[in-house]
C-alpha cells in the first residue's frame, strides 16, 4: 500500500527491489534461449516453450477474457504485496524483444545502458523544453545531436539537431522547416499563400510518414509524388529530374524531396549525390530519412559507408537510434545543416515559457525581420546575429518534450563509437551470413540479385525445390503447371474456374508465406513479411527478416532449418487433405 509515513525514497527503493528481480529475469530468460542457440541445442532440450512470446497472446479475445481481473481498476489499491504479480503478468503476456529469435519489426533489444537511462528519466522527470528544468540534459542533447549531424558530414558552424518523438515526427518536422524556410510566408498565411500546389517527392519504396504529413499538413496526399525505383529499390534520379520539370511546367511548386537511407522493407539507399543535384538545379529541401539504416553511419566499413556517400549535401536527415542502434524506445533525431532554419521555422512567442537572458519575454522580433532576406544568401555578419539556443523546443513542433537524447547519450558513451561500430559490423556481418543460407538453400528464393543485402533485412520466398507453392502466371495469364508444387489442390482448381489475374494467385502464394510466420511463432521466431513487389504480384509476400545489433549467425541458422521444417510439412499437409477430399468426391 502507498503510504504516506513511507518516505519516497524508501518506497521506489522497495519498488525496485520487487520489480527488478522480475526484470532481470525476463532479460535472463532470452539469455538463455540465446545461449541454446550458440550451442545449437535441440528443441527438446530447450524446455517447454520459447520466451519469445506466451502462446494464449496469439487471440486478442483469448487474453482479454483470461486477464480480466487484471485489467479491472481497483477501488483498494494492491500496493506494495500486488505488484509483483501485477509486473508478472505484464511481463508473462508481452513480446521478448531481448529473445534471440525476435527478428520482426525494425527496433529490437535494448541495450541494458539504455534501459537504465529510461529508469534515469523517470526519476528526473523533467521537461526538454527550457533550459532551466533541463540543463545537463539540454547540453546533452545538444552535443549528441551535434556529434550525429557530424557522422553524416554536417559539419557547418550551425549543424546540429533536435530529438523528436519518432521517425514519422521527425520526417514531418522536416516537411514544415522546408516549406517555412523556402516560403516564409506560409508561416503566417498558410499553404494558400503560395499561388500553385506545394509539392513534394519520394521514392516508391519511401516510408509513409511522408504522406501521412503530406495529410496533416494542409498538402495533401495527392501532393507527393512517388517516384519509381529501380531493381534494387533505389530513386531513380533522372526520374526525379523530369518528375519535377513536369510538375513546374505545370504551374506548381515542388519545394521538397524526401530520400532514403535503409527503406523499410529492402533496405535500400538511395543515391543521394544525384538526388542533392536535381535538388541544388530545382531549389527543392533534400531530407535524407534514414529512420532505419541510418545506422550504418557507425560502420567502420568503406563498402557500408559508402551507401552513405551525398548525407553531407542534405539539407535535414532523419535517424531513429531505437532501431539499429537498439536504444529502448523511442529515441529519434531530426538533424539539420543549419539549426537557425529549425528556429525560425518553429518559433513563437510564448511569454510563460521562453525568457531571454534579462528575464523577459524572449524577442522573435529580429526572425521576423530576418523572414524577409533570402534564406540562402545571408552575410557572415547575420552569422554573428544567431546564437544556437538552449531552450530547445522553440525549434520543435512540440512543447514539453522527453530527454530521449540521454538513451543515445548513455550508451554512446558506455560502448563508445568504436563498441558501435563493432556492434553494426558484426549485425552487417550476419545479415550477410543468413543471406548466403537462403541463397544456398534449395528450397528459399533470394529477393534481391546480390548475395549481400543492402542493409540487415534479409528478404525471401519460401519455394520448395525452386518453385512456389501455387505457381506463378506465364505472359498468358496461365498458370505454368510445372512452377506450382500445389497444382492439384482445390485452391488452384478454384482459382481457375474465376478471374485468372496476378493478384489472385498472389493471394494463394501469401497464405504460405503467412501460415510459416505464424507458425514459427511458438518455436521463438517472430518474422515479419511484406506485400509482393510491383509486377511481381502472383508471387504474393515474402518474409523479410530484420537482423539486429544482438544477433548471432546460430540463430539465423536455426530460423532458416526451422522455417523450411515447417514449410515443408504444411505443404505435405495440403497435399494430403487435397488428396483426402479428392477420393471422398471419387
Ligand atoms: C520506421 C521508419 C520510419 C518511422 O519511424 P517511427 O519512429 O516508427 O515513426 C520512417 N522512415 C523509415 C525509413 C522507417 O524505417
Amino acid at each position: 500500500m502507498s503510504n504516506l509515513s513511507l518516505g519516497r525514497a524508501e518506497e521506489l527503493d522497495n519498488l525496485l527491489k520487487i520489480a527488478g528481480v522480475e526484470l532481470i529475469d525476463f532479460v535472463n530468460k532470452a539469455d538463455v534461449e540465446r545461449n541454446q542457440h550458440l550451442a545449437r541445442a535441440l528443441n527438446s532440450e530447450c524446455g517447454p516453450h520459447s520466451c519469445l512470446v506466451h502462446p494464449q497472446s496469439s487471440s486478442q479475445h483469448d487474453l482479454e477474457s483470461s486477464l480480466e481481473s487484471f485489467l479491472n481498476i481497483r477501488d483498494t489499491g494492491a500496493g506494495l504485496e500486488g505488484l509483483p504479480k501485477l509486473i508478472e503478468t505484464i511481463l508473462e503476456y508481452s513480446v521478448n524483444t531481448s529473445a534471440p529469435g525476435f527478428l520482426d519489426k525494425l527496433y529490437a533489444a535494448p541495450l541494458p545502458p539504455g534501459i537504465l537511462a529510461e529508469l534515469v528519466l523517470g526519476v528526473l522527470n523533467t521537461n526538454v523544453h527550457v533550459y532551466q528544468v533541463s540543463p545537463v540534459l539540454t547540453l546533452i542533447e545538444k552535443h549528441v545531436a551535434r556529434h550525429l549531424a557530424h557522422l553524416f558530414g554536417l559539419r557547418g558552424p550551425r549543424s546540429g539537431g533536435i530529438s523528436v518523438q519518432g521517425g514519422s515526427a521527425s520526417n514531418m518536422t522536416s516537411i514544415v522547416i522546408a516549406r517555412n524556410t523556402v516560403f516564409p510566408e506560409t508561416r503566417t498565411y498558410g499553404n494558400s499563400a503560395v499561388k500553385g500546389r506545394l509539392i513534394l517527392f519520394t521514392s516508391a519504396h519511401g516510408h509513409y510518414s511522408i504522406e501521412k504529413a503530406a495529410q496533416s499538413l494542409g498538402f495533401g496526399s495527392s501532393s507527393v509524388i512517388t517516384v519509381p525505383v529501380d531493381e534494387d529499390g533505389r530513386m531513380l534520379p533522372e526520374e526525379l529530374s523530369r518528375m519535377v520539370a513536369e510538375a513546374k511546367s505545370r504551374g506548381d511548386f515542388p519545394f521538397y524531396v524526401n530520400a532514403t537511407a535503409g527503406t523499410t522493407v529492402l533496405g535500400s539507399f538511395d543515391p543521394f549525390e544525384e538526388i542533392a543535384n536535381v535538388a541544388r538545379k530545382h531549389n527543392l529541401w533534400l531530407h535524407i530519412d534514414g529512420a532505419w539504416g541510418g545506422g550504418f553511419v557507425f560502420s567502420n566499413r568503406e563498402q557500408i559507408r559508402n551507401r552513405l556517400q551525398g548525407t553531407e549535401l542534405a539539407d535535414s536527415i532523419a535517424i531513429n537510434p531505437h532501431k539499429m542502434l537498439g536504444v529502448p524506445m523511442t529515441c529519434s533525431f531530426l538533424l539539420g545543416k543549419d539549426l537557425e532554419q529549425f528556429q525560425r521555422a518553429n518559433t513563437l512567442k510564448a511569454g510563460y515559457l521562453f525568457h531571454d537572458e534579462t528575464g523577459s519575454d524572449n524577442d522573435i522580433d529580429k526572425f521576423e525581420s530576418l523572414l524577409d532576406d533570402a534564406h540562402d544568401h545571408r552575410s557572415s555578419e547575420d552569422d554573428d546575429l544567431w546564437a544556437s539556443p538552449y531552450d530547445l523546443a522553440d525549434l520543435t513542433l512540440q512543447c514539453g518534450r522527453r530527454g530521449d537524447a540521454l538513451k543515445l547519450f548513455l550508451c554512446w558513451q558506455y560502448h563508445g563509437t568504436k563498441g558501435y561500430s563493432e556492434m553494426v559490423d558484426n549485425a552487417y556481418d550476419v545479415a550477410c551470413y543468413m543471406s548466403r543460407l537462403v541463397k544456398d538453400n534449395k528450397h528459399l528464393t533470394l529477393l534481391s540479385r546480390e548475395k549481400d543485402p543492402s542493409c540487415l533485412q534479409v528478404c525471401f520466398y519460401f519455394t520448395p525445390n525452386g518453385r512456389f507453392t501455387y505457381g506463378l502466371l506465364d505472359q498468358e495469364g496461365i498458370i505454368n503447371p510445372s512452377e506450382g508444387l500445389l497444382n492439384g489442390t482445390a485452391e488452384i482448381r478454384h482459382y481457375s474456374r474465376g478471374s485468372r489475374s496476378r493478384a489472385r494467385l498472389g493471394k494463394l502464394n501469401s497464405r504460405m508465406t503467412a501460415s510459416i510466420s505464424k507458425a514459427l511463432i511458438p518455436r521463438g521466431f517472430m518474422i515479419d513479411f511484406a506485400p509482393a513487389l510491383e509486377g511481381q504480384e502472383d508471387r504474393g509476400s515474402f518474409f523479410r527478416v530484420v537482423v539486429n545489433i544482438s544477433t548471432i549467425q546460430e540463430t539465423a541458422s536455426r530460423l532458416i532449418g526451422e522455417l523450411v521444417t515447417i514449410g515443408t510439412s504444411l505443404v505435405r499437409e495440403i497435399e494430403d487433405q487435397s488428396n483426402g477430399l479428392r477420393r471422398t468426391r471419387d
